[in-house]
């Protein structure tokens, strides 16, 4: 299944409901520049993209993705989602993605380094701080931005941190980027929460999350510590479940010695599609593409479901939840932690001021909080005829054309 006719499925329902004409909303139908090249490294090949789906409002940016399943189709969708993250969050990027065909758990340090290295030495003509700027994505981190931001000063004979965000410390990145993504998702759980289960004290709040990188491991702790039952998680090895709240704690211990959260013996073992389908207040969906599909939709029993991930419900996954009156918190807004966050390292990394952390943590609370009242008003406003992902997709889509109206 084509993840990127899904996109084009959204757009038009939204062309429709917004009365935007075909002409105008044709910038939208394409990625603006989409780069393919074959890595080779040990005699290897690895397939890469680095995809640009607009720049009317800045530069391109998005991550870099290290994955089995990373196609022309995906990458291409992920630029296209970023675009509209970048829009909806008022911040001054245009929208793109990158990817690498293959799986890093089976890649020692030194194929890892050499692959990061490889992947800048075939793209490093169409990135830059005003360009586009990658940053970490599913299986990468501040250690590969590291060696990616290296390979590009050497081949340019000259520093420029702000090329890439979610870097390490000492070569400009920022502490606070680390968990972003799950800060950001947390601050919006707690507006939802406040909105929709008013009067609900959180330990009676049960929460299933799928995924436990990055992303749903520091959101899960977050949760976690403000007293929420988290019943299930699971990572791509497995899943535990315990009716009476798991030991958070304990699961990240066991994650951070290499294991999978599925090993954990203070529950039941239970499969990733279970997870899915379990009787919870909220299911926060933080793994891969396409994990709500028409096939187990309507088996959902969660009232709320957070996409923490880019794009897990698939389109007609969506209509089915709906139909079934859940409430979807989209990507776009739920996720845009992360890159708000590499927004003040580039920002920093350009202007050589150095921010507080404090000061910056503060703002990106600010700015979660504003992003979701923009989103529920827009909802609210069109009293239930459209979706928090249809609210959200309008005021993205908006802003973009918009400014390539301005742009002419
Ligand atoms: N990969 C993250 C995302 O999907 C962050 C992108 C960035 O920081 O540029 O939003």
């Amino acid at each position: 299944m084509s993840i990127f006719e899904d996109n084009n499925r959204r757009l038009a329902d939204i062309r429709e409901l917004e009365g935007i004409s075909e002409a105008e909303m044709s910038v939208l139908d394409n990625p603006v520049q989409t780069k393919y090249a074959e890595l080779e490294v040990n005699g290897r090949k690895y397939p890469a993209w680095r995809i640009v789906y607009n720049r009317a409002l800045g530069p391109g940016k998005g991550g870099i993705r290290f994955h089995p399943d990373v196609s022309e189709d995906e990458v291409k969708s992920l630029s296209f989602w970023m675009a509209l993250k970048n829009s909806l969050a008022d911040i001054p990027y245009g929208g793109a993605k990158g990817g690498v065909k293959f799986n890093p758990k089976d890649s020692n340090q030194e194929e890892l380094e050499a692959i990061s290295r490889a992947y800048i030495r075939a793209f490093h003509e169409y990135l830059g701080e005003n360009k586009d700027v990658p940053a970490p994505d599913v299986y990468t981190n501040a250690q590969i931005m590291a060696w990616m931001l290296d390979e590009f000063e050497k081949i340019n004979g000259r520093h420029e941190p702000g090329m890439i965000t979610g870097k390490p410390l000492e070569i400009g990145g920022l502490a606070l980027r680390g968990d972003a993504t799950a800060r950001g998702g947390y601050l919006i759980i707690k507006e939802m929460a406040a909105e929709f289960l008013r009067g609900r004290r959180n330990k009676k709040i049960k929460i299933a999350i799928q995924g436990f990188g990055n992303a749903g491991l520091f959101m899960t702790e977050k949760l976690f510590n403000d007293g929420y039952k988290i019943i299930a998680v699971s990572d791509s090895q497995g899943a535990v479940y315990n009716e009476d709240g798991l030991n958070i704690p304990e699961i990240i211990k066991l994650k951070n010695s290499g294991q999978s959260v599925g090993v954990y013996s203070g529950g039941r073992k239970i499969s990733n599609a279970e997870l899915l389908e379990l009787p919870v207040d909220i299911l926060v969906l933080a793994a891969l593409e396409n994990q709500i599909i028409k096939e187990n939709a309507p088996r959902v029993r969660a009232d709320y479901l957070v996409e923490l991930a880019n794009g897990p419900i698939s389109y007609e996954a969506d209509l089915i939840l709906e139909k079934n009156k859940k409430i979807i918190v989209p990507d776009i807004l739920a996720n845009s932690g992360g890159v708000i966050v590499s927004y003040f390292e580039w920002a920093q990394n350009k202007t050589g001021q150095i921010l507080d952390e404090e000061y910056l943590r503060g703002l990106l609370g600010k700015k979660m909080k504003l992003n979701w009242r923009r989103v529920y008003e827009k909802y609210s406003e069109k009293n239930g005829a459209i979706t928090l992902r249809q609210a959200a997709y309008i005021l993205a889509i908006r802003k973009i054309l918009t400014a390539e109206k301005w742009r002419g």
